[in-house]
């Protein structure tokens, strides 16, 4: 099949999947997934057209068409990315069933980082599921390597989650949350030892550029007019506090795992 198609069939499924996953963080916890969509504060039924994929809230400019209060930038963002991603996949040489696996993959990667990014939680289950589904994937390569490539695979998810869970421990928490620990699992088993270990140290260089770049100005700027202190205590600027970390986790790691999947070497290691 022609690549242009494939991106193009594979993005529209994005879209509506991304606009499903919006709808899965809204009500978890709170209703189940089904029934009639409405406006957050004043309740107004949303129409078809009010629900079609990123082009509603452009055409609303991002305002309930009823009462007029702000519709999150989440919604389109996460029905934007969800495509795009999608389109990865769909235009890259894996097979069916490799395919099928990654969109789940990234689908779990998008609810959790916009559920960190919104309760600085990640759900257990969402965690777990993605190591399991990341376990399934590369055990189809491990297996072709026999019995130490099946070993080398089993130890690389607690490698990964090693050093996430030492800051844990040794901050009790303060640095970063046992959640995170948890996901770097499926890290390690989606990308192997090394790859994994590289996705979990790049996480830290984002988190840090990003942090310097936009957020200790933005906290700073908040603490010196007073509208809330920098950190607790006088403790400072802390990751945990101030930022979660899962964001940083999945940004690194879908970056990282496009790379190895169109076959593009990644630095520092010489693996491709
Ligand atoms: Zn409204």
């Amino acid at each position: 099949m022609p690549v242009i198609f494939l991106v193009g069939t594979f993005g529209l499924f994005g879209l509506i999947i991304g606009s499903f996953l919006n709808v899965v963080i809204l009500r978890r916890g709170a209703r189940t997934v089904g029934g009639r969509s409405g406006c957050l504060s004043c309740g107004a039924p949303l129409r078809w057209y009010d629900l079609v994929p990123v082009v509603s809230w452009i055409a609303l400019r991002g305002r309930c068409r009823a009462c007029g209060s702000r519709i999150s930038v989440q919604y389109p963002l996460v029905e934007a990315s969800t495509a795009v991603l999608f389109a990865c996949i769909g235009a890259s040489d894996l097979s069916i069933p490799m395919q099928i696996i990654s969109l789940i993959i990234i689908a779990l990667l998008i609810l959790i980082t916009v559920y960190d990014l919104r309760h600085t939680i990640i759900p257990d289950e969402w965690s777990y599921t993605f190591a399991i589904l990341a376990f399934i994937s590369a055990s189809s390569f491990a297996i072709g390597s026999g019995w130490t490539g099946i070993f080398s695979l089993i130890i690389a998810g607690p490698l990964c989650a090693l050093p996430l869970f030492a800051l844990w421990l040794i901050s009790r928490g303060r640095w970063m949350g046992l959640g995170d620990a948890k996901l770097a699992l499926g890290i390690g088993f989606l990308l192997g030892q090394g790859t994994g270990l590289f996705a979990v140290f790049f996480a830290f260089v984002i988190g840090a550029v990003i942090s310097v770049c936009f957020l200790l100005p933005y906290s700073y700027v908040r603490a010196r007019f007073g509208i809330t202190r920098l950190g607790a205590g006088g403790a400072g600027f802390t990751m945990k506090s101030e930022v979660p970390f899962g964001p940083f986790l999945i940004a690194s790691t879908l970056l990282v795992w496009l790379m190895t999947i169109y076959g593009m070497p990644i630095p520092f290691l010489n693996i491709t």
